[in-house]
């Protein structure tokens, strides 16, 4: 009896605080979730790598072109964009980044994939979404199905955007190249999501300012005199000078920037010779540089190549051999929350899915994004990114979770995908509302 009251009680609660959750949104999300399950599945299932997005580019449109949003393809490659005129009003971009990466994965997950792709570089390799950009792009179909639901509640346009390439690939870069806002439209106000694994499962959390850091890659080629490894006298040694180039570039984080200034200098990449006994004529360094802001950045950059070149002439380099640097064109700045609108937006979202659907967003690290290429024309549009918090509650507590682009990622689909449509939905409706 007693048993039978207590189970009939924790019932009740367990009713109770569900249906304290419970908005005719979240209802309407919930009924469309099997759906948008099947539709990540898939997309987990058929990853592709960065510029190579053609199936995802192809389902994204389809189901949009179902919803009877007007679907532009082809911009930057494969990226698109579906419009849906709604009448008068503001224009709202989201935007979803739909590239994979080449991971072989090992989570053991019933979809998940096997794929191999033929990377640009003509090579085979594994395709995994280890970064949840198939949440991502299911995420923005689930938008589009509750906006076109909801038609009678809003005004204005919506851009969705599916774009191309975000992982190190130029994506956004490309459909700003290839004039997406003149062929679409300039947008008055840009949102993006991510799914992020170090957050609870369905857990929103973003910034009013600051969310990621800017990178640049840089590759400096040092250039020395090739000898026999037996007689370095009679040459100049690329790989000792270059190991040096490693060491004092880190002088420049420590001794050149402030110390409260995050500013972060990684030699990812260090090739040169061929043979033990072979003093090559060359060694390359590729490194990316990270900072969050644009003076920082621009003295980071400046540095580097001073700290090459005189650490070459300190070692004998004579003038024309000295190293080359070179920046890749592909940087981008950091990615930075317009405060006000953020203010809105988390208004928004706060009224429709209450104060605990919060965590307080941290930097941890100096990840970068491509979405500031996007909205950082002229003039800026401005904009807000948020995560979504992706990994149980259990396995957080037990630090069972694998980070982003580990062959073991592994989202908790059903949560996050709910919480970033919903979210999403509540920001657009607003910044849409009648
Ligand atoms: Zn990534
Ligand atoms: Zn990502």
């Amino acid at each position: 009896m007693r048993a039978i009251t207590l189970r009939a009680a924790l019932a009740a609660l367990l009713a109770s605080s569900g249906a304290a959750h419970a908005s005719p949104l979240a209802e309407a999300i919930d009924d469309d979730y099997p759906y948008l399950d099947a539709l990540f599945r898939h997309l987990h299932a058929n990853p592709e790598l960065s510029l190579q997005e053609v199936e995802t580019s192809n389902r994204l449109a389809h189901e949009l072109e179902q919803l009877g949003f007007a679907v532009t393809r082809g911009i930057g490659g494969t990226g698109l964009v579906g419009t849906l005129r709604n009448g008068d009003g503001p224009v709202l971009l989201i935007r979803a980044d739909m590239d994979a990466l080449p991971v072989q994965e090992k989570t053991g997950l019933p979809y998940a994939s096997t794929r191999r792709q033929v990377n640009l570089e003509g090579l085979e390799v594994p395709v995994m979404h280890a970064c949840g950009h198939d949440m991502h792009v299911t995420t923005l179909v689930g938008v589009a199905r509750r906006m076109v639901a909801l038609k009678d509640q809003w005004r204005g346009t919506l851009l969705l955007v599916g774009q191309p390439a975000e992982e190190g690939g130029g994506g956004a870069r490309a459909m700003v190249a290839d004039d997406i806002y003149g062929r679409v439209g300039r947008p008055d106000h840009a949102l993006a999501l991510h799914v992020t694994a170090k957050y609870p499962a369905g857990k929103i959390a973003f910034s009013d300012g600051l969310m990621y850091s800017s990178v640049d890659t840089v590759r400096i080629n040092v250039r020395g005199i090739g000898t026999h490894g037996a007689s370095p006298h009679q040459g100049i040694d690329p790989v000792v000078v270059g190991s040096q180039i490693v060491l004092a570039l880190q002088n420049i984080v420590t001794r050149e920037i402030s110390p409260i200034e995050p500013a972060l200098i990684t030699v990812g990449a260090f090739n040169g010779g061929t043979a033990p006994n072979i003093i090559p004529d060359h060694a390359r360094l590729d490194i990316t540089v990270r900072s969050n802001s644009e003076d920082t950045r621009a003295r980071l950059l400046v540095a580097i190549e001073r700290v090459a070149l005189n650490t070459a002439r300190a070692a004998g380099v004579p003038e024309d051999l000295l190293p080359e640097v070179v920046v890749s064109a592909d940087g981008s700045p950091t990615t930075t929350n317009d405060a006000t609108l953020a203010q809105r937006v988390r208004a928004a979202m706060r009224a429709g899915m209450g104060g605990e659907a919060f965590v307080r967003w941290q930097q941890t690290d100096m990840g970068a994004e491509d979405f500031p290429d996007l909205v950082s024309v002229t003039p800026p549009i401005p904009s807000v990114y948020f995560e979504v918090g992706g990994t149980s509650p259990e396995k957080l507590a037990s630090g069972q979770w694998a980070d982003h682009h580990s062959p073991l990622f592994a989202i908790e689909p059903e949560p996050s995908i709910k919480a970033g449509v919903e979210a999403m939905t509540l920001a657009a409706l607003d910044l849409l509302r009648k």
